[in-house]
């Protein structure tokens, strides 16, 4: 798997329109808030490529089971208040980035 090739897309496709980044792509959010899709990336990309739906749903709850749960702002009973207050980008554009993956996995097939 070229991770590159994958984060080359969602850039282009997300970063680009992102309210915290540059409008060229970049990202704005220094290290210490950095955001969740680019920290967790390579596991966002390994949940994506696992699966194969034309719903949603299974998507989100991966990303749930294999991210939010180790994520340092999700608490024990699965709340998380960056994804109530909208300022988790990988929770924002997560139907996108499944699309641009999934784009980058049919291209390169
Ligand atoms: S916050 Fe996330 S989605 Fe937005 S520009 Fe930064 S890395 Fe991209
Ligand atoms: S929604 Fe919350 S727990 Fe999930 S990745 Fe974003 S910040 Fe972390």
């Amino acid at each position: 798997m070229n991770l590159d090739l994958y984060w080359q897309a969602v850039q282009q496709k997300i970063c680009v329109k992102c309210i915290d980044g540059d409008g060229a792509g970049n990202c704005r959010l220094n290290e210490r808030e950095e955001c969740a899709l680019k920290r967790h990336f390579p596991i966002i990309v390994q949940t994506v490529l696992s699966l194969k739906s034309d719903h949603v749903d299974p998507y989100v709850l991966a990303l749930r089971e294999n991210v939010c749960a180790t994520c340092i702002h999700q608490s024990p009973d699965g709340k998380c208040q960056v994804r109530s207050s909208v300022d988790c980008g990988l929770d924002r554009y997560y139907p996108l980035v499944v699309e641009t993956i999934e784009e980058v996995r049919a291209s390169a097939a």
